[in-house]
């Protein structure tokens, strides 16, 4: 079977990159239309976050070069979720029959492009990639990133541990996406509840290619808020749980001097709780809003 399928990399301030990525990549996009897995139109979707150095340009003289490599232009930085939501939008209109999405750092095993094709083509709807192995990852990421999954997991979202944006969604799943409509996208929540059709594949994270990381700690954290308010209610039902619990316990407390300690603790606790509560009401203002996830500025 020759399939239709676009490969779909966020781009935010990479110039250093793009050409190289870019090269890479078309190897195996060849590799794999000559071996008669990919069609002829299968392409390389580079999607610039709304740069602020020459990536754009870096897209558009490969694309000028090479017309199997496609840019899509975001006019302000919208975020790596909503980057890669809009190049598979792109995709779908069209009509591939699936997308695999990476990063342009090539920190994913591009190698594993192939494995996620025979995949879909024994029938799978989706194919995630898991990097078991950290040890390109700082010591902060790495240990950052265990209590994240392990967080989540426990807060009851549904999250493939290890799994981050390397993967193939088959037309189905990308219909079913589209229909999401949360302006928090949290991809990685998101997929698992597009098929139960799916398998994992594992590799080796890589390092970054060159250049440094776009994502600060501070968008990290926030990524991992989206994950757990767009997805569970558990923390406000624990809240709620404890609550009433230390409303029973403190009547035991009437006749004891425990005041100063109970005061302050409980004092912590609430401010704790009213933040979380406002959180999700932060959350529920957003999607309100109904704002445009991204702009789009220019398609090559
Ligand atoms: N990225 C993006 N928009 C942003 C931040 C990052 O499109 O606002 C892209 C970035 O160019 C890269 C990918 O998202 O292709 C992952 O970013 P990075 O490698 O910095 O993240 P990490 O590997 O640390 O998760
Ligand atoms: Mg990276």
């Amino acid at each position: 079977m020759n399939s239709k399928v676009w490969l779909i990399l966020p781009a935010y301030n990479e110039d250093e990159l793009i050409a190289e990525t870019a090269k890479r990549l078309d190897e195996v996009l060849n590799k794999l239309i000559e071996n008669g897995k990919l069609s002829q139109d299968s392409r390389i979707l580079f999607v610039d976050d709304g740069s602020s150095d020459d990536t754009w340009k870096k897209i558009a003289e490969l694309h000028n070069s090479n017309d199997r490599i496609k840019g899509l232009r975001l006019a302000v930085n919208a975020g790596q979720q909503n980057a890669i939501y809009a190049g598979i939008m792109q995709a779908k209109s069209e009509n591939v029959d699936a997308v695999v999405t990476l990063d342009v750092d090539l920190q994913d095993d591009i190698e594993k492009i192939e494995t996620f094709i025979d995949k879909m083509n024994e029938g799978y709807e989706a194919v995630f990639g898991v990097h078991n192995e950290r040890n390109t990852d700082t010591f902060m990421k790495k240990h950052t990133a265990i209590v994240f999954y392990k967080f989540m997991k426990f807060m009851g979202v549904n999250v493939i541990e290890n799994h981050s944006e390397f993967r193939l969604l088959s037309r189905t799943c990308i219909e079913r996406l589209s229909e999401f409509k949360e302006a928090n996208l949290f991809l990685r929540g998101i997929v698992t509840k597009l098929t139960k059709n799916y398998i994992l594949v594992d590799y080796e994270r890589k390092n970054r290619l060159g250049g440094t990381p776009k994502f600060s700690f501070n968008s990290s954290f926030e990524l991992a808020v989206n994950g757990i308010t767009a997805f569970t209610l558990d923390p406000i039902r624990f809240i709620c749980v404890f609550g009433l619990a230390i409303t029973l316990f403190s009547f035991l407390l009437l006749s004891k001097c425990l005041f100063v300690f109970t005061l302050w603790f409980f004092g912590g606790l609430q401010l704790l709780a009213i933040g979380i509560i406002g959180e999700y009401i932060a959350k529920i203002n957003e999607e309100t809003k109904k704002r445009p996830r991204y702009f789009i500025d220019e398609i090559l």
